[in-house]
């Protein structure tokens, strides 16, 4: 199984090209490709991203088939089933990596604060259960917010949401916390610029990584 290193390695290149407009993504999505994986798949890296259309992994990375286990939903929470996705790749695959994907501009994040801001009872149970996740990291850079810029408040509430879903990764489960305490398993946190395309790895990335 390729390293967590060499995983963010690839990832980093991926996305400069994807951010340059230099990608080679139709060559590993082709059909040769998809024959080759119709055996089986052994992904490099498990993104748990944003479902936000305007985030896809795949393509701002520039990996093709079978290259990354993604799991998608709104503001990039933990919930169990995202635990039990992680889990899952990272048993039955050996994948070493974890990338926490968040973007600038995240709408879940904006209606969370939203709501903290100006209680009301219009989201459905369903829309708060994902709310209350993002709730708890962003509650106290509100209260302490005392600047005119809601913008700088923004990004200071989505890094703190992304690095909230990677801890919750690395102490969230048993199985995660034995491959992390081995060095089987990389959990960092990341942030997808909407503005330049470009991807910042802020959290968690070894070093030299
Ligand atoms: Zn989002």
């Amino acid at each position: 199984m390729i390293s967590a290193r060499e995983g963010l390695r690839r990832l980093r290149e991926g996305n400069l090209r994807f951010a340059s407009d230099a990608c080679v993504r139709n060559a590993l999505t082709g059909e040769e490709r998809r024959r080759e994986l119709s055996a089986g798949q052994e992904p490099f890296a498990i993104v748990l991203g944003c479902s936000d259309s305007r985030v896809p992994a795949e393509i701002i990375f520039d990996q093709g088939l079978g290259d990354l286990f993604v799991i998608r939903v709104a503001g990039n929470i933990v919930a169990p089933s995202q635990v039990g996705s992680v889990e899952f790749a990272a048993t039955r695959f050996g994948t070493r990596l974890v990338v926490v994907l968040g973007h600038t501009g995240c709408g879940a994040v904006q209606a969370t604060l939203e709501a903290i801001r100006q209680p009301t009872h219009e989201a459905s149970r369903n829309m708060r259960s994902i709310a209350d996740r993002i709730r708890p990291s962003v509650e106290g850079l509100l209260a302490a917010d005392r600047g005119p810029d809601p913008s700088a408040l923004m990004a200071r509430a989505v890094r703190a949401n992304i690095r909230a879903s990677a801890g919750h990764l690395r102490h969230g489960s048993e199985i995660l916390e034995r491959l992390i305490a081995s060095e089987e398993l990389v959990v960092v946190g990341a942030e997808y610029s909407l503005e330049s395309g470009v991807v910042s790895f802020f959290d968690g990335v070894p070093e030299g990584g």
